[in-house]
């Protein structure tokens, strides 16, 4: 049964724990792919391991076919933000990668993303990434029952213009996710805390932020996915799916469901005991 206000679905814990089920899938997934990245591996190397790893699990992959979209991951290199096709594209020493990844088990969806250093990169580089994951669990931090959507787009937005001047991309957002990849409300990076759905039990969203080292402007390539900056400065995406909990986020996509950075914010551990 589906559970809808002002369009928003809101699941059972029945429909959260299959959803936990796929967000363990990609945070596996995600961690086999990080673990895989190094110079002369190519982004459809990678795309194969994940097809390989999801399709073990007994999942299927979120992205194939969505609108169209050829692969199992998206990956996005050095000034790719997000959407990137991967291919034969040789990943070479210095450069970043954004890996987007998404699983369905039994209809209901997780999706997460990562972005890796492949050997090493420039300390500015290393450091937008890291402003980047960090204003992701500031984000998921914020998020607690009886808030609003826009509490965790504040969060993340102060942590990133406390941290520097960088570029947030506006044009992609998070956005609600379970029973499909992309479902209403939209989760913004940026805006002022109070506004938007309140946050409620069964909710279920993707805060995913993009983070750059010059413009929060992007276009797309003409293979009409790719989002690269327009400036060709570099970014940084990290994702996670999350439900609340009365003791806040339980991070679906997070092996951990989030205990370890969550608690570094002093946040209570929000992962239900195993039934
Ligand atoms: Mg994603
Ligand atoms: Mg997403």
């Amino acid at each position: 049964m589906m559970l809808r206000t002002h369009g928003i679905e809101l699941k059972t814990p029945a429909q959260i724990a299959k959803m936990r089920v796929a967000g363990l899938v990609v945070a596996q997934t995600l961690e086999k792919l990080r673990a895989a990245v190094a110079p002369g591996v190519t982004t459809g190397d990678l795309d194969a391991l994940a097809a390989e790893h999801i399709d073990g699990c007994g999942a299927e992959p979120s992205f194939k076919g969505y609108r169209g979209f050829p692969a199992t991951i998206c990956t996005s290199v050095n000034d790719q933000v997000v959407h990137g096709i991967p291919g034969s594209l040789e990943l070479r020493e210095g450069d970043v990668i954004s890996i987007d990844c998404g699983s369905i088990v039994d209809g209901w969806h997780g999706d997460a993303a990562i972005s890796v250093a492949v050997g090493e990169v420039p300390p500015e580089v290393t450091e937008m990434m890291r402003v980047c994951e960090e204003s992701l669990w500031r984000g998921l931090a914020a998020a607690g029952l009886g808030g609003r959507v826009s509490d965790i787009s504040f969060a993340v937005e102060s942590y990133v213009r406390s941290q520097g001047r960088y570029g947030i991309v506006e044009d992609y957002v998070g956005h609600g996710i379970g029973s499909q990849m992309h479902q209403p409300p939209n989760v913004p990076n940026f805006g002022r805390p109070g506004k938007g759905p309140k946050l409620v039990k069964g909710l279920a969203l993707a805060v995913e932020p993009m983070v750059t080292l010059g413009t929060k402007q992007t276009t797309v390539l003409r293979d009409d996915w790719t989002v690269v900056t327009t400036d060709g400065s570099w970014s940084a995406h990290f994702e996670h799916s999350f439900t609340l909990t009365d003791d806040g986020a339980w991070v679906l996509t997070a092996l951990d469901g989030g205990r370890a950075r969550l608690s570094e914010l002093d946040v209570p551990c929000a992962e239900p005991e195993p039934a």
